[in-house]
């Protein structure tokens, strides 16, 4: 009997993507991207004291194409929605996204014309993060819960789901 009939069945590709799930989450790479307020708590998550270079994230990318997380940190103006959507396109697959406080999610206080009502128009959003603003304590617990999720993401869903994304975009147009 080969190998291959004594293995249970799905194994091996159970494991590779257990690997690849695994590689990921302890490599994501933040773009830095700071809009307002909520920015100054993003920087202090990457103090000596939060400190999230403890799960590989020391460096934050000041280049797009060699980032994979969007932390969204402050309210997005609608001059800003087509830089951000940009800045996002150019960002390396697969990539995520972290809406970081009550405006980046929902357009919070800024009920106005001014303000993209929730960044989830723009992009795709992975985790909503509460709070005005949310401490870096925070964003740490939003962040490992994101990694939790990178690494029960199986192999090419994210690239399928973005591809869905994009024909129900084009059927509305
Ligand atoms: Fe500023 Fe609060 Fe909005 Fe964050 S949620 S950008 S702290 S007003």
């Amino acid at each position: 009997m080969g190998l291959e009939e004594k293995l249970p069945s799905g194994f091996l590709l159970t494991t590779v993507e257990q690997v690849a799930g695994w590689a990921r989450a302890s490599s994501v790479w933040p773009a830095t991207f700071g809009l307002a307020c909520c920015a100054i708590e993003m920087m202090a998550a990457g103090d000596p004291r939060h400190d999230f270079s403890r799960w590989g994230m020391e460096r934050a990318s000041a280049t797009p194409r060699q980032a994979d997380l969007m932390i969204v940190a402050g309210r997005v103006s609608q001059k800003m929605a087509p830089v951000l959507r940009q800045i996002y396109d150019q960002m390396t697959e697969p990539k995520w996204v972290i809406a970081m406080g009550v405006c980046a999610s929902s357009g919070g206080m800024f009920n106005n014309y001014a303000i993209v009502q929730g960044v989830d128009h723009i992009v795709p959003v992975d985790i909503y993060l509460p709070g005005c603003p949310p401490r870096p304590e925070m964003l740490l617990d939003a962040i490992l819960k994101l990694h939790d999720k990178i690494r029960n993401t199986k192999l090419g869903a994210q690239r399928r789901r973005q591809i869905a994304e994009l024909e129900e975009a084009k059927r509305r147009q």
